[in-house]
C-alpha cells in the first residue's frame, strides 16, 4: 500500500513532480541540455538568496559533503559534531587524509558560536563544518550567529550541511558568507534521490585552486568550466533535473516567504503536540524547523505503531542510531502540510488510544 512518508528523506513526492521526469530523453552535450540548466540555476540562487554558482551533482549529500572537504581543506579543518550526520563529515575528512579536529556536543545540544570563536582563534585552521539541521537528533544549529564568528576569519572556509534545511528554511548564502551549502533534493526539495544542489563561493572556487588532489568526479574548477556553459563535466541526473524545474517552479509560485512560514507553523504544531503527549528529546532554544525527534515516554513499541500507520497509509521515523526505541521522528518537510500533519497526529492518538 502508499505510504505516506514523513519520515526524513526520502521525503513525500508529489505527483505532478514524479511526471515531470517522464519526459523524453534529451543528450546531455546538447543545446536542450543547456537550456534546462540555464533555466532552474537562477531559480536555485533566489532560493538561495545568492548570485554565485549553484552545481547540480549526480550524487546523494554524502558525495558532495567529501567533495566540500576535497576542495576546500588544505590545513586543518575543524568539525563540529552533535550528531550521527555532523560525524559523517569527520569520517569524511579522515577518510580523505586531511587533518581534523573535532568540537563535539552532546546529542540534543546546538554547537553554538562561542565554542568555534575559541577553537579558530587557534589559527590552526583553514575550514570548519557544521551541519544545519542535525536530522539525527533534531536539533537546529544557530546559523545566523556562527556566521557573525565566521566574519571574523575570513580565510577559514565555512561549509555547511544544510541537507534536511535547505529549500524548508531560509539561508541566506551571500549574506552569511557561506562558502559551500549543500543539500540532496530528496529532504526539504521533496524530490526522488539522486541530485545534490551546492553553492559555492568564488572565494570557495580560489581556495579549491590551491588544494591539491582534489579528485575528479567532484573537482569544483573542472565543474565551474563546464558550469559557465550550464553543463556538467560528467552526464547529469537529467530526469531529475526536470524534476527539479518544475518543483522549483511551484516553490517560488507558493512563495519562499510562505513556504518558509508553512516549515514554522508545521514545526509548531507537532512540537506542542509532543509535548502534549510526549516529551522533546532537544535542547528548547534549538529545535529543527523540519523535524520533530520526541521521547517514547510511553515506551511504545516504535516498530508495531510503524506497522500500524502502514496499514493506514503513513510511514515515520525511528530514533537514530543510539536513539532507536527510545525516541521516534516525525519529518515535517518538503511539501507536506499542516493538514497533513493533524491526520498523522490523529491517526497516532487513536492506534495509542492517546488522551
Ligand atoms: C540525509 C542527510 C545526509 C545524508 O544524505 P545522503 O543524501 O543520504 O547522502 C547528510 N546530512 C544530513 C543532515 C542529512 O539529513
Amino acid at each position: 500500500m502508499y505510504k505516506k512518508l514523513f519520515i526524513p528523506g526520502p521525503t513525500h513526492v508529489r505527483e505532478e513532480i514524479l511526471q515531470a521526469q517522464a519526459v523524453p530523453m534529451i543528450g546531455h552535450r546538447a543545446k536542450e541540455y543547456s537550456d534546462l540548466q540555464a533555466a532552474v540555476t537562477p531559480k536555485l540562487q533566489k532560493l538561495l538568496y545568492t548570485t554565485q554558482p549553484v552545481f547540480l551533482f549526480a550524487s546523494s549529500s554524502t558525495g558532495v559533503m567529501e567533495a566540500a572537504i576535497r576542495n576546500c581543506v588544505a590545513k586543518k579543518c575543524l568539525n563540529t559534531v552533535c550528531g550521527e550526520f555532523s560525524r559523517r563529515w569527520h569520517e569524511i575528512t579522515k577518510a580523505n587524509g586531511k587533518d581534523c579536529d573535532v568540537l563535539e556536543v552532546p546529542i540534543g545540544k546546538a554547537v553554538l558560536p562561542e565554542m568555534i570563536d575559541e577553537k579558530l582563534a587557534t589559527g590552526q585552521y583553514d575550514a570548519v563544518t557544521v551541519v544545519h539541521n542535525e536530522t539525527s537528533t533534531g536539533v537546529m544549529n544557530p546559523i545566523e550567529e556562527i556566521a557573525e564568528v565566521m566574519k571574523k576569519y575570513p580565510d577559514v572556509m565555512f561549509l555547511v550541511d544544510s541537507v534536511s534545511s535547505m529549500a524548508g528554511v531560509k539561508i541566506e548564502f551571500d549574506r552569511l558568507g557561506i562558502d559551500v551549502l549543500l543539500a540532496g533534493v530528496q529532504k526539504c526539495f521533496a524530490l526522488p534521490p539522486g541530485l545534490t544542489v551546492c553553492a559555492v563561493s568564488e572565494k570557495a572556487l580560489k581556495k579549491a585552486e590551491t588544494v591539491p588532489y582534489r579528485g575528479l568526479y567532484f573537482d569544483f574548477i573542472d565543474m565551474y568550466k563546464f558550469y559557465q556553459k550550464n553543463q556538467t563535466p560528467a552526464t547529469p541526473a537529467i530526469s531529475l533535473i526536470q524534476a527539479l524545474n518544475k518543483q522549483m517552479d511551484d516553490i517560488l509560485a507558493e512563495g519562499l516567504e510562505n513556504r518558509w512560514q508553512r516549515h514554522k507553523d508545521m514545526a509548531k504544531f507537532v512540537q506542542d503536540w509532543a509535548r502534549k503527549y510526549w516529551a522533546l528529546f532537544s535542547d528548547e532554544r534549538y529545535l529543527s524547523l523540519t523535524v520533530t525527534n520526541i521521547v517514547n515516554t510511553r515506551e511504545v513499541d516504535i516498530k508495531a505503531l510503524n506497522d500500524e500507520l502502514g496499514r493506514r497509509g503513513a510511514m515515520i521515523s525511528d530514533g537514530y542510531g543510539p536513539l532507536k526505541g527510545k525516541c521516534f521522528r516525525i519529518a515535517h518537510m518538503g511539501d507536506l502540510t499542516l493538514d497533513d500533519l493533524r491526520w498523522l497526529t490523529a491517526q497516532i492518538e487513536d492506534i495509542l488510544k492517546l488522551s
